[in-house]
Formats: structure tokens, sequence, C-alpha cells
């Protein structure tokens, strides 16, 4: 068999890759392992995470009612897991059955196989599908690598025991755990952890570093980090390892060691989330020229061309931020280069989203970054307690920053933490693209009220113009 384009990896990155080559003309083949497109995002990631934490909110906000504004009634929200987890099926089904109907309206073949490099420009193919025989290859003039990554389950954890899990276990949602310990307090344990302790769940969360999501501002994470220790009564073990993990019992019984956390204590599971592994290993590409780092990353440019000329990669794979927006842009790139266009990823401004309560965005660069890179920028927050929509909808626990540049007036970054941080970035995102200066947002009509406007009044911070904050 011959394809002039494969994509190798059906998630986010393959799949739009491989319409986007498409729909420039191209014959493209997407060789999937598994049976449905989507990959970890639609199918145990970004998707099934979003309905589950919408369930989570919406019992917290039934909480908030009682507490908050007096809205009285009988006894706590009952909860049918079987029913929210057929649910989260459906979201799925109906996001992949759209994904199929894409690729056929495409004419883009799909090849349900593993396939592995056996050269530069061949496949190896294995799969159960009666359609892939003994020995079947795949030729090809390009390959767009997208094969994605796993969660890293370090072998102190994997004792076999269904009691540990990751990311995808959690996600499916087997039952509701008496006590769960989240080990890893980065965006998918605590977007996890918060799913969980919303449904009934004792939740604690175990950190090596000694915050909560290590590498965000700091700032940001304040808020979220004061609800999550609220969420866990206390339960958040910072600066804290993880020692040894075993099956007592019927439950885990786990080692820690720490300032505030020693000796061992015991859960009805464990989620272990202490990162993904991109997958390298096992693809043959010793048969190839494409190098990978120490990290197990695909070494590739910003036209995302690897080391081998017929080779692209793009998504989590091709290397950090392993986000789902990040593979889909990094596809359309290394579509359009196939196609003999000049274009290539200049990642300005690369949203990044923790769908917690409250959430956290940035966009562009983080305080964390110009401290570490010893760029000057300023720093301009407005908090939400000063907004008139946040205090209207009781959600003052926010904040909303630009990182400018002095010598140009250019914004160069944005932060936001609070209810709906996730959709507001967004304007971030167009603003720092575009090199607009702060003069740009605080001249720009926001509506009135909404959350949006604190975009413009940090904005206006920048010039004393702020009206709403003392
Ligand atoms: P993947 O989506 O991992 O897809 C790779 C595909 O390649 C898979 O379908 C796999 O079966 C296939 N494959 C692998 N090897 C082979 C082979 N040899 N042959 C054939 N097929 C193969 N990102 C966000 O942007 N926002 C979020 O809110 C978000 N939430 C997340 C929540 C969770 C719990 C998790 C785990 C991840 C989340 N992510 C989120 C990350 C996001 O899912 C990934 O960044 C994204 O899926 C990466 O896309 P990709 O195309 O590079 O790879």
């Amino acid at each position: 068999m011959h394809s002039p384009v494969v994509v190798l990896g059906g998630g986010p990155g393959g799949y739009a890759a491989a319409f986007l080559a498409a729909d420039e003309g191209l014959d493209v083949t997407i060789v999937e392992a598994e049976p449905r497109l989507g990959g970890t995002c639609l199918l145990r990631g970004c998707i099934p995470s979003k309905a589950l934490l919408h369930v989570a909110k919406v019992i917290s906000e039934v909480e908030e009612l009682k507490e908050d504004w007096g809205i009285e009634y009988e006894g706590a929200p009952k909860i049918n897991v079987d029913t929210v987890r057929a649910r989260k099926e459906k979201v799925i089904t109906n996001l992949t059955g759209g994904l199929a109907n894409l690729a056929k309206r495409r004419g883009v073949k799909i090849i349900q196989a593993r396939g592995t490099f056996a050269s530069s420009n061949e496949l190896k193919l294995e799969g159960d599908h009666e359609s892939i025989p003994e020995g079947a290859t795949l030729t090809f003039d390009h390959c767009i690598l997208a094969t994605g990554s796993v969660p890293a389950m370090p072998p102190a954890f994997d004792i076999g025991s269904d009691r540990v899990m990751d990311s995808t276990g959690a996600l499916n949602l087997k039952d509701i755990p008496e006590s769960l310990l989240v080990i890893g307090g980065g965006y998918i344990g605590l977007e996890m952890g918060t799913v969980y302790a919303n449904l009934g769940s004792k939740v604690s969360v175990v950190e090596l570093a000694e915050g909560l999501l290590p590498g965000a501002d700091r700032d940001l994470v304040k808020p979220l980090a004061k609800r999550v220790d609220a969420m866990c009564d206390g339960r958040v073990y910072l600066n804290t390892k993880v020692g040894s993990v075993c099956e007592v019992d019927d439950q885990i019984e786990v080692t820690f060691e720490g300032p505030n956390k020693f000796g061992h204590q015991r859960f009805d599971r464990v989620l272990v989330s202490v990162g993904r592994r991109p997958v390298t290993r096992g693809l043959g590409l010793e048969n190839t020229k494409v190098e990978v780092n120490e990290r197990g990353f695909v070494v590739c440019d910003a036209q995302q061309r690897t080391s081998d000329p017929n080779i692209f990669a793009i998504g989590d794979v091709a290397g950090d931020p392993m986000l789902a927006h990040k593979a889909t842009h990094e596809g359309r790139v290394a579509a359009e280069v196939i196609a003999g266009k000049k274009v290539e990823f200049d990642k300005i401004a690369i949203p990044a989203v923790v769908f917690t309560d409250p959430e956290i965005a940035w966009a562009g660069i983080t305080e964390e970054e110009a401290k570490r890179e010893g760029r000057k920028v300023t720093v301009e927050a407005y908090p939400w307690a000063a907004s008139g929509r946040a205090q209207a909808l009781n959600l003052t626990n926010g904040l909303t920053k630009w990182l400018i540049d002095p010598e140009t007036n250019r914004v160069v970054g944005c932060g936001i933490v609070g209810t709906g941080a996730g959709e507001l970035i967004a304007e971030a995102v167009l603003a720092i693209e575009m090199g607009c200066e702060v003069t740009d947002i605080t001249e720009s009509v926001h509506p009135h009220p909404t959350l949006s406007e604190t975009l413009m009044n940090a904005g206006e911070v920048y010039f004393g113009t702020a009206t709403e904050i003392f």
C-alpha cells in the first residue's frame, strides 16, 4: 500500500493535520491503533475530564446556594455514578462520530493498526482488524508523526493494583472511593481531585515541590491553593515525597517523607498524576533519521520538520507544552509545509488553562519565565473584588494581570485566576499575537458588567486610570 501523506496517530494533532492536508488537495491516510479517532484528548483527556468537572461544578454551586444565598433545600445531592459515566461516554461518542464523518467527507482514509517505522518511507502495520494482513506495510512520501503521550507511571507506584490509577483509570469513574490520594499537584491531578472531591471522596494531595502547579505564577496559584486546601480539609502535603505504595487489606498504604507528613497512611484509591511521557519508544525510529532528545521528545524545527526529511512531528510527541490546541496548530503547520506553503509556528502565545475551581489561565510570557530569562516586564494586576460582575456572581476570588514590555507598552503576557479564566484568556491571546499596546486594550469598549472588563481594568491600572479598584 502507498499513501503520499501518512499521519501516524489520530489525536487532535493527527486528525487536524490530516484534515488540513486533505483540504490542501493531498491524498492522506491516518494510521491509528484505536478503533476511534480522537486520541488522548477526546477519549481519555480534555473532553471527559471537562464533562466530569462540569458535574463537579454544578454540585459545588448547589452547595453555594445554601451557604451564601440562603436558598434552602433538604439533604445533599444524590449521585448516580452510572448515569454520570454514561453521560460522559455520550459526549465522547458524539464527538468521535463527528470526526469519523469529517474524515469521510474529505476522503481521508483511516487504517486501524499500530504503525512502526521500517525505514524513512515505510511503516509496518500490525492490528487485529481483518483488513491488516500479516506483514502489511504502508509506504509514504511524507509522514506526520503524532503518537502523543501516555501517563508516566514510576516503577515504585506500578504495583499492578486497580486501586492505583492513572488519569485514564480515574476518568473511567468506576466508583467513588471513600478516600483518594492524588500524587502530583499538577493540573491533571488537581482537576481529577476536584471531580472526586465534589462527588464525595475525601481527597488528599501530595506534591514534591513547595507549591501546587509548579511553574505557574504564584499569585495565580494562591487563590486556587486556598480552595484546594479547603476542599481537602488541609490534607495537602507539599515538599513531600511518596516513598512506597503497596496494597494492604483492600486499601493502598502509602509512605510519606516531608515536613508536614511523615510515616504511612491508607487510602481506598491512589491517583498517580506525575506527568506524561511522549510515545517514541518502540516506534522503530532507529530505522529513520529522526532524533529524540534526552526527555524522549522528537526534535523538530518551527516547521515541524524532524532530522529526517520525510518525517514531521507534532503534538505531545514533539515537546512541551503538552496541550491539545498546541498539537492541532502544529498539525496545521506540518500539513501546510508538506503542501508547499512557507509557514512556521512562532510560539508567542500558546494559552494554558487549568480547569479547577477557580480556573487559572495564562498566555504569552509568565512572571516566572520573565524572572528566569532576566526579561524586564511591568506587571499590572486587577483584583476581581473590584469588579461589579464578580461581586454579583460571588466570584471575587480572582485576579487579572497583564505583563507589559515597558519600552514598547506592548502586552507580552497575561495571567488570570477566577471562574471562566479559560474563556477570558482568548482575548489576551489575540492581543499578544497582534502585538497590541496597552491602549489597544483599554480603548476597546468591553461589555458591562462582565468579567472581561477585568482585562481592560488591569490595563487601566498601568495608566493609573482604573475606576473600580478602590
Ligand atoms: P494524542 O491525543 O495522545 O493522540 C495520539 C494518538 O496516537 C492516540 O490515539 C494513539 O492511540 C495513537 N498512537 C500512538 N502510537 C501509535 C502507533 N504506533 N500506531 C498507531 N497509532 C498510535 N490538553 C488541553 O489542551 N486542554 C485540556 O484541558 C487537557 N486536559 C487533559 C486532561 C487529561 C486527563 C489528560 C490526560 C490530558 C489533557 N490534555 C489537555 C492534554 C491533551 O490531551 C494532549 O495534549 C493531546 O491529546 C495531544 O494530542 P496529540 O495529537 O499529540 O496526541
